[in-house]
């Protein structure tokens, strides 16, 4: 077979618009580097937005995953398989949940918890209790569903109608929930940190006090944890820091390293009422993500690499604000663990895509949450030497987009 050419214009020609790629195409990744087309080598702070927790290629999950493509690929749920059962064992073990359900994206994962969450309430209040809340400028997904219980309306506009039932009070306000908050509500939905949104954490009572109103109105709490989980933030799951228990956790992006898998967490009473029949997925459970997230989670669930978080949190917040106090570019630096945002003075608000270009020209690769964050969501073991040498690059990136204006 010979190999057909492409490039990034070839972009342009045969895909959907709906991205807008970066000019080079990476081709090969180890550890917290990637080459691209050209041989240009690169550092990786993005870390596939919060996918790679253990950089690219990680020597054990490549040998997991050719040695699971020896065995067995796919079956259907028509058949369980050993490695979903093993992961969700682990997964049960590790956490408050005593069921999983697997599904092959962050989407779905939560497209799972809120049918989930309508259905319980259905069957054990009635049909009056069907409203979810959730916050301004939270993201949960691009589904028609998940669009619409994020709190983001430029990614539901023109896809109305869009489901109904969904209300959006502020984060970190108790007294707006409070007051948004009765019996009709089935369940209240929250990421631990504002990921896509601009790295904005939960304070501790706040999520204390969201807690107990969903006690008070007997609704289910759901944590999104498809950012903040399997790591990010020094936990295996960012709950466990926040002392605060969800009835129900979505997991996706760092839970496959890097290989396509999604899982929705919750309690064997919430599982009930997704029954047999109620809900499902073709590829869900799939044994080569399943074999994959399970030695995703052995790797990453360990007091060396999650103690590594802290560390290397540290470092990147000194080296951001080594880097501020020579540019004054950032208002704040903020976030847990390898989930970090640094938000932009308000001159450069809505200008992230410059500082990405080039960051990427220097060999950086970065990302953005909003219109006014640097986000950085790197591997949760990249070494040292890489952080400072991206650091290095980020500076040199700021510099030159400020230099430019
Ligand atoms: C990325 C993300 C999702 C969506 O995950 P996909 O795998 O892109 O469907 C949902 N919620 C949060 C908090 C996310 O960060």
């Amino acid at each position: 077979m010979s190999e057909l050419q492409v490039n990034r214009s070839t972009f342009d020609q045969v895909m959907v618009p709906n991205y807008a790629p970066q000019a080079v195409i990476p081709v090969r990744g180890e550890g917290s580097r990637l080459w691209d087309q050209e041989g240009n080598e690169y550092i990786d702070f993005a870390g596939g937005i919060a996918v790679n927790a253990l950089g690219h290629c990680h020597p054990i999950l490549v040998e997991v995953l050719k040695a699971q493509t020896d065995k067995l690929w796919h079956l259907s749920n028509v058949y369980t398989n050993e490695p979903a059962l093993r992961l969700a064992s682990k997964l049960t073990e590790k956490t408050f949940a005593e069921r999983v359900f697997f599904c092959n994206s962050g989407a779905e994962a939560n497209e799972a918890a809120f049918k989930m969450v309508r259905k319980y309430a259905y069957d054990n209040f009635g049909a009056h209790k069907h409203r979810i809340i959730s916050f301004s400028q939270s993201f949960h997904g691009r589904t028609l569903f998940t669009v619409s219980v994020g709190g983001q309306p430029k990614y539901r506009e023109g896809f109305e109608p869009v489901p109904g039932g969904i209300d959006h009070v502020p984060y970190n306000d108790l007294a707006a929930l409070e007051a948004a908050m009765d019996d009709s509500v089935c369940a209240v939905v929250m990421e631990p940190i504002l990921g896509e949104g601009g790295v904005i954490p939960a304070d501790a009572e706040f999520a204390r006090g969201v807690r107990e109103l969903c006690d008070r109105h007997n609704a289910l709490l759901v944590f999104d944890e498809i950012q903040t989980g399997v790591g990010r933030t020094g936990e295996l799951f960012a709950y466990q820091g926040l002392g605060v228990t969800p009835d129900v956790l979505t997991s996706a992006k760092a839970l496959g390293g890097g290989f396509p898998i999604g899982a929705m967490l919750t309690t064997a009473k919430a599982a009930e009422s997704l029954g047999f029949g109620t809900h499902g997925s073709t590829y869900g459970g799939n044994p080569l993500a399943c074999a994959v997230a399970e030695a995703v989670v052995d790797l990453i669930d360990t007091p060396d690499v999650l103690a590594g978080v802290g560390h290397r949190h540290q470092l990147f917040v000194e080296q951001l604000e080594a880097i501020n106090s020579k540019h004054n570019i950032f208002t704040d630096i903020r976030g847990s663990g390898l989930l970090i945002g640094a938000e932009l003075t308000e001159a450069w608000h809505g200008k992230g895509a410059q500082f990405l270009a080039a960051a990427r020209e220097e060999g950086l690769m970065l990302l953005v949450a909003g219109p006014k964050v640097l986000r950085m969501t790197p591997s949760l073991i990249i070494d040292e030497a890489d952080i400072l040498e991206g650091m290095a690059k980020l500076e040199r990136a700021i510099a030159k987009v400020l230099a430019e204006g």
